[in-house]
């Protein structure tokens, strides 16, 4: 039986009966078949949603913020018990280690607890203006949004978009990417299960170029959150503009780690290899280009290509696994083209880029020493298991070339001096850092980018401002 898509709660097949496959990334076979959402469902989608919005004002926008939060608590709870079915699912559709896509399971619930928390405490003002009376700003729900998810953390990312724009009291459109689109489904399934309105659920699996397009045109959707590449935000900034949607993009990244001599060395060099080859390499956030202070760069490209060669790289559902197939086979291709252009640009490849052959779409890590910026392997995003070392000899250049990039989403530096952090870290244009260790993402925090990484900010209590209009009321005395 294919897996239905959501339309207000319910589960059914697409307008056209149409389906498609998805591929299990470890085997390259069929996991499951999925209903194709056309046109006709974004149109159905979309009217639904508008009417739960403008109808439901005594529904789910008009629910003290403190019952939706409950809502989105049982909505939490949910995806914790789920965890076997979810983590599962995500660890064979997305190609996960079953222990990252445990912990992904684990982190969606937190983004659910987190909103169902700051349902209550996101919260307008009064402002003191000169004419008598009372000014008052409140903020409420944008209305219909549609939510455009990729595909290398399909459940996450879905929630980090979900989550807020409830809390905020929106009716949500999930679009996911249609390599992945089963986690979605079940997130849908709990969404109704745990008490949100039906009307304000739909989730369309269906091909980005046909269904997405028609979400971000639709005039009735009023904002659009966008994760992808950066050529697809670009099109999708364009495409909302003649009904000027409120626009949310997430986009790619080519991040800098910096490692300074005065660095603990070891330790970055036992943390920075999962933070490029981590759910390999398919991770906006990747330390893609790793910067190396030269009294220091031999010994760390040692120390690093060691641990990446030690990276068990394998079957997802073993739990032994730390890096699972890519998502594709064309994505393996690009990672493997990358390695020949790096070596064909006078960069070394010191090890891995290769295939262990058998059916599923792995690679084994890349490390690529002596790049320099101005190579394609420094400068465009992979998506795949490259990591670039690019030796530096001064503070400045560091941040010169960290700096000298299309993208600004995350990156780390690694120093043993507090007053060369905090220099630096004013001084690089990301909009994520992190200082002596690569973990980027925290939900209480905002995440984005700055340059062609996005525009606007996801988590944290901006992700409140994002899904919320501002009015300004004045009460004459
Ligand atoms: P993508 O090709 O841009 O697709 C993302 C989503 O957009 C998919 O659901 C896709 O549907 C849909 N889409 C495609 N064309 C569209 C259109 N014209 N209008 C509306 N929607 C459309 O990106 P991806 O390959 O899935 O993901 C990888 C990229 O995402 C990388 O560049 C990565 O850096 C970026 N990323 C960024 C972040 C961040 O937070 N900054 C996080 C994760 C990933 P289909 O799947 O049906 O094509």
């Amino acid at each position: 039986m294919p897996e239905n898509l959501i339309i207000s709660g319910h589960r059914i097949p697409s307008s056209t009966g149409e389906t498609f496959n998805v591929i299990e990334p470890a085997t390259g076979k069929v996991l499951a078949e999925v209903a194709k959402a056309g046109p006709a469902d974004v149109d159905a989608a979309m009217g639904a949603a508008q009417r739960a919005f403008d109808d439901g004002r005594g529904t789910w926008a008009r629910t003290n913020a403190t019952e939706r939060g409950r809502v989105l608590h049982r909505v939490a709870a949910l995806i914790r018990e789920r965890e076997d079915l979810l983590a599962t699912t995500e660890a064979r559709g997305a190609g996960h280690p079953i222990g990252d896509a445990r912990w992904e399971v684990g982190a969606a619930a937190a983004t659910f607890e987190y909103y169902a928390g700051a349902a209550n405490k996101h919260m307008g003002s009064v402002v003191p203006v000169q004419d008598a009376g009372l000014d008052v700003v409140l903020r409420e729900p944008v209305g219909p949004v549609a939510l455009i998810v990729p595909w290398n953390f399909p459940l996450l990312i879905a929630c980090w978009k979900l989550a807020p724009a409830l809390a905020c009291g929106n009716p949500v459109v999930l679009k996911p990417a249609s390599l992945t689109p089963l986690t979605a489904l079940l997130l849908g399934d709990i969404l109704v299960d745990a008490g949100v309105p039906a009307d304000h659920v739909h989730v369309l699996p269906g091909p980005g170029g046909i269904i997405g397009d028609a979400l971000v045109g639709d005039p009735r959707t009023a904002k659009v959150s966008f994760t992808g590449e950066t050529t697809t935000g670009a099109s999708i900034l364009k495409a909302s503009a003649d009904h000027i949607a409120r626009v949310s993009l997430e986009l790619g990244g080519k991040s800098a780690a910096i490692v300074f001599a005065d660095a603990d060395v070891e330790a970055a060099a036992a943390d920075l290899p999962m933070s490029v080859f981590g759910n390999a390499g398919q991770d906006c956030c990747a330390r893609s280009r790793i910067l190396v202070e030269r009294p220091v760069y031999d010994r760390f490209v040692d120390l690093f290509c060691e641990r990446s060669s030690s990276i068990a790289v394998g079957d997802p559902l073993d739990t032994a696994t730390e890096m699972g197939p890519l998502i594709s086979a064309g994505q393996r291709q690009v990672a493997l083209d990358y390695v020949e252009i790096a070596a064909s640009e006078g960069a070394r490849v010191v090890q891995g880029g290769v295939d262990p052959g058998g059916d599923g779409y792995f690679l084994t890590p890349a490390v690529v020493a002596d790049v320099d910026n101005s190579m394609r392997v420094a400068r465009e995003e992979i998506f795949g298991p490259v990591a670039s070392i690019l030796p530096f000899d001064s503070e400045e250049e560091s941040i010169r070339v960290a700096n000298d990039s299309d993208y600004g989403l995350s990156g780390s530096l690694w120093t043993g001096s507090a007053t060369r952090a905090i220099r630096v870290a004013r001084s690089l244009r990301t909009g994520t850092l992190s200082v002596n260790t690569n973990r980027s993402v925290r939900v209480e925090a905002p995440f984005g980018g700055f340059k062609k990484s996005g525009l606007g900010r996801e988590l944290g209590m901006q992700a409140m401002d994002a899904y919320t209009e501002v009015k300004n009321v004045f009460f004459s005395e």
